[in-house]
């Protein structure tokens, strides 16, 4: 269903950025020699430079910019009861449906949704949001069989077949299981968990009395997450394997909507300050909230397959804390010793409340992967040139300077050693000596560098290079003793975060 919102040029860019990925090494199909597995990549040696700067930038945001908010790495494999509590064993599904002439498989709920979409396109907006509350009240009731036949009736078709045959509605939990333990009588089962979240959760204890952290104060975390996605397809934008950025913000219970509305704001800006422009980004408001939340709204990035979620924020009340007290039976309390203006004492011990942000790496990057991927044309008549470049934020750029000499003689590839050797602590450099220095500026582009610095006979006269910029393919000439300084200002973490 989503391939009919798809307008055909933009399916053709998704297309091209994923190709791109691939030709320079930023995003491998996973163990692609055995035919790949689905929803499952790796990321190559320019894909990893540019999520790791992701990663980074989110990291320091969060624990740099802030100083009530901390850093932890919790492990993947967690106590089982851990997901009792969080609702997961229980309700962590997603309602599934299948067509039995194609016998493709499909999110119900995302079809429906799809559907939607495709009316609203279609200029009947409201019939379209009529869909999604009636949807909505279904899945909260959790009647199944009343949401397949909302799909029958809609007349919502497979894509593939073009069929209406559907299959009944049945749930499917995403948490994958394995076992741990050596001998087979001693195994339990045991998840690969299905969020970051419950590790900062189980943790709060732990870093609020080793921290001695006063209320408000968050905990940071960026690790794997592993969801057996029903239908898994849109690149890096939904695998079984994947990347969360989460942060928890512990707060007094009732001042929950102020924070929310804080976090929301932040994180919109981040958004922005990598290079993400505001009219591709919107914030979308959760028609269903999920089993945790009181109040829930998601941040949209404009994909070449439409408006998508990036980002969800949301405030889980004490929906986490409480359950693992219940099933710990280990107090999840905070002694507030803060004065309540309203009684004249501490507020005393409480379960803390909590609004999250939580961000997928792999999800972001695609983002940022998509909003750099640009094909321009400049010239006219048989001077017009065509040009791909990674129009990426200097800072995310995976290398951050190509050291260029012109020749490999006179001894221009010794001083450009000498450039590269002097950069090299400071910021990613590369040094390339092979093909002309045409061919080397597009590979160049291709991958995003932003400066290009060739080394020509003038350097060996005055130690001055030249450097040339990716985005306006101008070039000035500067002094060597200049050069530390400038690409470091410019690709520096700092120019991302004075803006948050
Ligand atoms: P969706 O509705 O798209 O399945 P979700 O609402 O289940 O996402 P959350 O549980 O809120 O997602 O997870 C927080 C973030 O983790 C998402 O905003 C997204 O960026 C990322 N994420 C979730 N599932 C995946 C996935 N399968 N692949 C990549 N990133 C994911």
């Amino acid at each position: 269903m989503e391939q009919k919102v798809v307008a055909p040029a933009e399916a053709g860019i998704m297309k091209k950025v994923v190709a791109h990925a691939k030709e320079y090494g930023f995003v491998f199909p996973s163990s692609e020699i055995y035919d790949g597995l689905a929803a499952v990549y790796d990321y190559g040696q320019m894909g990893v430079e540019l999520k790791n700067n992701i990663k980074t930038v989110w990291y320091k945001a969060m624990t740099q910019l802030n100083d009530n908010i901390v850093g932890i790495d919790a492990a993947i494999f967690m106590h089982p009861l851990t997901w009792k509590a969080s609702g997961h064993v229980d309700g962590f599904s997603d309602p599934m449906i299948d067509n039995k002439d194609s016998k493709k498989r499909y999110r119900a709920d995302v079809l429906v949704e799809e559907h939607a979409a495709a009316l609203e396109a279609a200029g009947k907006k409201d019939e379209g949001d009529a869909l999604v509350k009636k949807l909505a009240r279904l899945l909260e009731a959790n009647d199944l069989k009343a949401v397949q036949d909302l799909i029958i009736q809609t007349g919502i078709k497979c894509p593939v077949s073009g069929t209406a045959n559907w299959t009944e509605v049945r749930q499917f939990n995403l948490m994958f299981s394995t076992q741990v333990g050596s001998v087979a009588e001693d195994t339990s089962l045991i998840y690969l968990r299905p969020e970051t979240a419950q590790g900062i959760f189980v943790n709060f204890l732990n870093v609020q009395k080793t921290g001695r952290m006063k209320i408000p104060f968050g905990i940071a975390q960026i690790g794997k997450a592993f969801r057996n996605e029903i239908v898994a397809r849109q690149f890096t934008f939904r695998m079984r394997e994947f990347e969360q950025m989460e942060m928890q913000f512990f707060i007094r219970p009732g001042t929950e909507m102020e924070w929310y509305n804080k976090w929301k704001e932040v994180r919109m800006k981040w958004h922005q300050a990598l290079g993400l422009p505001t009219n591709k980004l919107r914030f979308h408001d959760h028609e269903k909230l999920a089993h945790y939340a009181n109040a829930a709204v998601d941040i949209e990035f404009e994909f070449p397959f439409g408006f998508k979620e990036m980002e969800g924020i949301h405030s889980r009340t004490d929906f986490d804390l409480g359950n693992h007290q219940e099933l710990s039976k280990k107090k999840q309390q905070y002694f507030d010793n803060d004065i309540d203006e309203a009684t004249g004492k501490p507020y005393g011990n409480y379960v803390p409340y909590v609004v999250e942000t939580s961000v997928g790496a792999d999800r972001c990057f695609l983002a940022v992967l998509c909003n750099a991927y640009t094909e321009e044309v400049s010239g006219e008549g048989e001077q017009q040139k065509e040009r791909t470049y990674l129009k990426l934020h200097p800072a995310l750029a995976p290398i951050k300077a190509a050291i260029l000499p012109i020749t490999k003689k006179d001894g221009l590839p010794e001083k450009a050693m000498e450039i590269y050797n002097e950069l090299k602590y400071d910021v990613k450099v590369t040094y390339e000596d092979k093909d002309s220095i045409g061919k080397r500026y597009t590979r160049n582009d291709l991958i995003g560098t932003p400066f290009c610095i060739a080394v020509d006979h003038q350097t060996l006269e005055d130690n001055t290079v030249t450097i040339r910029h990716r985005d306006s393919m101008e070039q000035e000439r500067v002094a060597i003793s200049d050069l530390r300084v400038k690409i470091r200002k410019a690709t520096s973490w700092k120019s991302i975060l004075e803006k948050l």
